[in-house]
């Protein structure tokens, strides 16, 4: 090998980390070596109290051992197998469980490999319906902005973060958005679902008038808009948008990579809402966040469509090498195992409260302009500095590893979703360190 290249396996340069500016991290790296529970441990022995369920997915916790049992007896046994025109019991076994533990008539699900491939997949079953009904004409798709719909073209072009799509120009055509719902001057400080913004959904009247329903095909959102910054939509809006939907023949897809499997106090927000869209997209908590696992969620309606349809219909032209693979299967089975002997599905809901309290005690910290809060999720909005916007929040998240507390930040606002294992003591802990670091941050 030649001295060039031992350095470069020695050294941090060949990893390009994903979302990260890779030259500051290199400078100054942090390393997580170990995970247990509600912590992690940095490899210079620290312990670290996980305030974000790693990335919004490590909802039962972390190195649980009926899950890592799971994966450890799955790969010994059966490491793999084709998921076209063959199966293994565990795929039948998991989509039911999944199916039951979703309202009617979601009762359909198909497997993917993460959020991303899970958001393209439901797009594409969207699509491929409405032509299977004869709705060929319907190939618009709506999203909304500041709407996080993961990496793929499908995702970024509904999605509505910009830095997202200006990077790389070509996107689908036929996209419109709706207006996002953060309305900080009418809704600050809100607890739970703010009361304003309801009419922002009217929005999607004004796309139907523009290009008529016969074009669109389907609608995505976010119920609570995650990754951009906790995002709660205002009351009676997803209500509105789903009697939009119903009167002009749109589907209706919920993202739910973050709020699927607990994270409001119900199995899926869903539930929380009352709301039943069409589609649903979930990953993350699927596994735990223990093998990369997406499944989408189809209504009886739109699988029936396929089975009973034109011949070229019948196979949906679309899935992947790793679908159902059996050690992702293992895992969520043994993950959905873990929620139900422990109640996590809706635990959430019992320590809501305390959650909301505790969070909005932090209101007279320096610098915020805002908190809110959902079940086991919760933002604090700081005050961006003058063209630096992302700098206070960032430096909110250094310091708070330095004390011992992970959180995740987008531009200036700190987002908040712990493993919903968390105690009391421990929810008082992330809150008594944060308190700290919003004081020690300039
Ligand atoms: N949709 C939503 C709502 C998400 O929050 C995410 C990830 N944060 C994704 C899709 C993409 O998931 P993944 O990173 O697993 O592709």
């Amino acid at each position: 090998m030649s001295s060039s290249k031992t350095a470069a396996t020695n050294n941090l340069e060949a990893f390009w980390m994903p979302y990260t500016a890779n030259r500051q991290f290199k400078q100054d790296p942090r390393m997580f070596v170990a995970a247990k529970d509600m912590h992690y441990t940095t490899s210079d022995g620290r312990q670290v109290l996980d305030g974000t369920a790693g990335l919004w997915c490590c909802n039962a916790g972390h190195s649980r051992p009926k899950i890592v049992e799971a994966v450890q007896k799955q790969v010994a046994e059966l490491d793999y197998a084709p998921a076209f025109q063959m199966g293994h019991p565990k795929a039948f076994e998991l989509a039911a469980r999944l199916a039951a533990l979703m309202p009617s008539p979601l009762d359909h699900v198909f497997f993917t490999n993460s959020g991303s491939e899970s958001v393209d997949t439901a797009l594409k079953i969207a699509l491929a319906y409405q032509r299977a009904i004869g709705q060929g004409t319907r190939t618009r798709l709506i999203g909304r902005e500041r709407g996080y719909h993961g990496t793929g073209f499908g995702g970024i072009s509904v999605g509505g973060i910009v830095a997202n799509r200006r990077t790389f120009g070509t996107m689908l055509t036929g996209v419109d958005h709706m207006r996002h719902t953060h309305d900080p001057e009418r809704n600050a400080f809100s607890r739970g679902i703010p009361e304003n913004g309801a009419e922002y959904v009217e929005d999607l009247i004004r796309i139907i008038q523009l290009h008529d329903a016969s074009t669109i095909a389907a609608v995505i959102v976010e119920p609570v808009a995650g990754s951009t910054g906790v995002l709660i939509p205002p009351k009676g809006y997803l209500e509105r948008l789903r009697k939009i939907c119903d009167d002009n023949g749109i589907l209706l897809i919920f993202d739910e990579v973050i709020t699927g499997f607990g994270r409001l106090g119900t199995p899926f927000a869903t539930d929380f809402f009352g709301v039943t869209p069409d589609l649903v997209t979930t990953a993350k908590g699927l596994t735990s966040g223990v093998i990369p696992m997406g499944a989408v969620y189809c209504s009886a309606d739109i699988y029936n469509a396929f089975m009973t349809g034109p011949d070229h219909m019948i196979e949906l032209f679309h899935g992947y090498t790793y679908s159902a693979h059996p050690i992702a299967c293992a895992a969520a089975l043994a993950t959905l195992d873990t929620y139900e002997e422990e109640g996590l599905l809706t635990r959430a809901a019992d320590l809501a409260q305390y959650w909301e309290d505790g969070l909005h005690s932090l209101k007279d910290c320096p610098n915020i302009i805002d908190i809110r809060n959902l079940g086991l999720i919760g933002a604090i909005e700081l005050e961006g500095i003058a063209g630096e916007p992302t700098k206070r929040a960032f430096s909110a998240f250094l310091k708070a590893y330095d004390e011992g507390l992970l959180i995740r930040t987008t531009g200036d606002i700190i987002a908040l979703s712990p493993p919903l294992i968390i105690s009391k003591d421990q929810i008082d802990e992330l809150f008594t360190t944060l308190r700290s670091v919003l004081h020690a941050i300039d």
